[in-house]
């Protein structure tokens, strides 16, 4: 009998165990300084501007943009909890912990570290972090959504969607827009091939496109059907999308940047943003990327 019930506890401990799934736990890099939350759906984050901690031991970036994008780390992980709620299943989720001032993820290692021998290694296992994340992503469903978020303050209050292209570019003719070289120039190519008979134009700014589906859920949004060609100033991605966001990976993706008012200045507008954000995403990865989410 007391054979037995050891037996029975010890098959409990293993099952408990076992229902908590170590890969889902999350992963520090050097110091803590990058976290690396693992997921199980085609869908990747990457928070690079919301990281809150100044150590003396990196030094401080004396060119290039330090500000830090307020409050992008929190909405980054109230997006994937509002996946988690609507989907039952985690997604991955990659965030720098080092303030803008000591290290910027999104710009090569020569301007994102500026020679900090600490910051350099963060730098590669922030995209290395990225790289694994996405390859599991592909392997486990074919191909995999990337998003690198960030916020900015325009007094043009929208989100702005950069899939790589400048606005002068967006401002071409339709029909240099549907144009092969066009396409191959942006983070949706992936998007492009799998639906080979939807113009680009449509995907960028159509009234299925990701900007229209989240001014549907009452955020303004550019590219959009709305806006078309963004004004200016205008964030189109940077080196992190430009890096990661490849058809040839089976990656597409996009650089999304939230506006401070109304979208992450209270945790209510940031939770609401969340839950539109999420909203909008399970309908536009399925229809457009061909996997479930
Ligand atoms: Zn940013």
């Amino acid at each position: 009998m007391i054979r037995l019930c050891l037996f029975v506890s010890l098959w409990f401990i293993a099952a408990a165990f076992a229902a908590d799934e170590p890969t889902l736990k999350p992963v520090f890099g050097t110091l803590r300084y990058v976290e690396y939350i693992p997921g199980e759906l085609p869908l990747v984050l990457s928070a690079p501007h919301g990281g809150l901690l100044k150590p003396k031991s990196v030094a401080d970036r004396t060119y290039g943009v330090v500000d830090s994008d307020a409050n992008t780390q929190d909405l980054a992980r109230r997006i994937a909890a509002e996946v988690k709620k609507q989907t039952g299943k985690s997604m991955d989720l990659v965030i720098s912990h080092l303030h803008r001032s000591k290290l910027d993820p999104n710009r090569e290692i020569k301007e994102a570290a500026q020679g900090d021998k600490t910051a350099e290694k963060i730098w590669q296992e922030y995209h290395s972090y990225i790289e694994k994340a996405l390859k599991k992503a592909v392997a486990r469903h074919g191909r995999a959504f990337f998003i690198d978020l960030h916020g900015q303050n325009h007094k043009d209050i929208r989100v702005e969607l950069g899939y790589m292209h400048r606005v002068a570019d967006l401002a071409k003719p339709t029909q240099v827009i549907n144009g092969i070289d066009f396409r191959q120039s942006g983070s949706i190519q992936l998007i492009s091939e799998l639906n080979p008979d939807v113009p680009y134009a449509d995907l960028l700014f159509g009234s299925e496109s990701l900007g229209a589906m989240i001014e549907q859920h009452g955020f303004l949004a550019t590219p959009s059907p709305r806006m078309t060609v963004p004004t200016e100033p205008y964030f189109r991605g940077g080196y992190t999308i430009d890096r990661h966001s490849r058809a040839a990976a089976h990656v597409a993706g996009l650089q999304i940047e939230a506006n401070r008012i109304r979208l992450r200045d209270t945790p209510e507008n940031r939770q609401k943003f969340a839950e539109a954000l999420v909203q909008t995403l399970r309908v536009y990865i399925p229809k457009w990327l061909k996997v479930e989410l």
